[in-house]
């Protein structure tokens, strides 16, 4: 069976915004009501509301955030179902944060992949499993501009095609070393060693997380093979291809980044209902929406975080990031 769950987060404004953006424009634009605790108004040229399964302030914690959304799809995980986490937002909007993939995290600001795998792994190593030998194996794809690269692979050709053949998959045992394998991803990735120019780091990342585990299910061994998805959405990618294609146009010079860009559009509402997909977005079929399909079509038990700034500064960003969120319905 497939799900889809939503979640909205809304991030704290930082100090560097504070000094950074002009007074007028740090605004707050956008509301939550007691009575309503699953819908936001947003108070742009006119007023919108939006609502999710799940809405969290700026005051909410890396901890609250994974309790409330995650830790049930570990249990759906282990019963074998494919999970799918995925955050998407504008640039900045706290996408990376809210899972974990940045490097520099205390215990509290922990994000949910390294809460997963804790969980994940001490699941894994409990006596339910125990006697069988098991362990995980994680992957890291970052795709951009409709490539894909392995961040696992040492040395040789990165390069993926779009079934993603070869892909590294490195053997973990504990929460430690996941972090590594991610600090040498990061090290690893296009932006860093290719295009130093690039202003904006913000590509998208796939990890995966593949078990190898028996359980006891009424008295029969039997082996888990779901495999844990996390989805890190590149923002600006994502935000500006929201509209039509002539819309689009005036903002991209070259046809592939535009294809790119709204292939990843495609990817959100590949969570929603198909028949409206076609007419929402004009593009399918890149190699990017089919990557992303894989992940997120089968059987799957999907949360996406929409990530948005609270202030008057993003608003364009954040209504589309609203909209987009909007259009990722429930799977029949
Ligand atoms: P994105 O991945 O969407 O581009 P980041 O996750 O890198 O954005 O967040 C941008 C900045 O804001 C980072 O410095 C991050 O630490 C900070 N940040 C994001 N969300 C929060 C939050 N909920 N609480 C505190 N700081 C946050
Ligand atoms: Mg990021």
């Amino acid at each position: 069976m497939n799900l889809l769950h939503k979640a909205l987060r809304i991030r704290p404004l930082s100090a560097e915004e504070l000094v950074r953006i002009p007074s007028r424009l740090q605004r707050n634009v956008i509301s939550t009501t007691p009575f309503t605790p699953n819908q936001v108004v947003i108070q742009g040229e006119k007023k919108q509301s939006f609502t999710f399964d799940h809405v969290f302030g700026p005051e909410t914690t890396q901890k609250e955030i994974y309790d409330k959304t995650v830790m049930k799809l570990i249990d759906q995980f282990l019963e074998g179902n494919n999970v799918t986490v995925l955050t998407f937002g504008h640039t900045s909007s706290g996408k990376s944060y809210t899972m974990g993939t940045t490097e520099k995290s205390t215990h509290e600001s922990k994000g949910i992949i390294p809460r997963s795998i804790t969980t994940l792994l001490s699941c894994v190593n409990s006596t339910q499993y125990k006697t069988r030998k098991p362990f995980m194996k994680v992957s890291f794809v970052e795709i951009y501009n409709d490539e894909s690269t392995d961040l696992l692979c040492e040395g040789g050709d990165r390069k993926l095609n779009t079934s993603l053949t070869g892909l590294q998959e490195i053997r973990v045992n504990s929460a430690e070393e996941v972090a590594g394998l991610l600090s040498l991803g990061q090290l690893n990735r296009r932006s860093n060693a290719q295009d130093l120019n690039r202003h904006d780091p913000d590509n998208s990342h796939v990890i995966v997380f593949s078990p190898k585990l028996n359980k006891q299910f009424d008295g029969e061994w039997v082996t888990v093979t779901s495999k844990f998805h996390f989805v890190d959405l590149a923002g600006n990618e994502m935000v500006r291809s929201f509209g039509l294609e002539h819309k689009l146009k005036e903002h991209f010079t070259s046809t592939n980044e535009l294809t790119t860009k709204v292939a990843i559009g495609n990817a959100i509402c590949a969570l929603g209902d198909p028949s409206e997909n076609s007419t929402f977005l004009p593009y399918k079929g890149s190699k990017l929406t089919r990557i992303l399909q894989n992940y997120l079509c089968n059987n799957i038990q999907a949360l996406i975080i929409a990530c948005v700034s609270p202030i008057e500064y993003n608003i364009k960003e954040t209504v589309n990031t609203l909209e987009y969120a909007k259009h990722a319905r429930k799977i029949k």
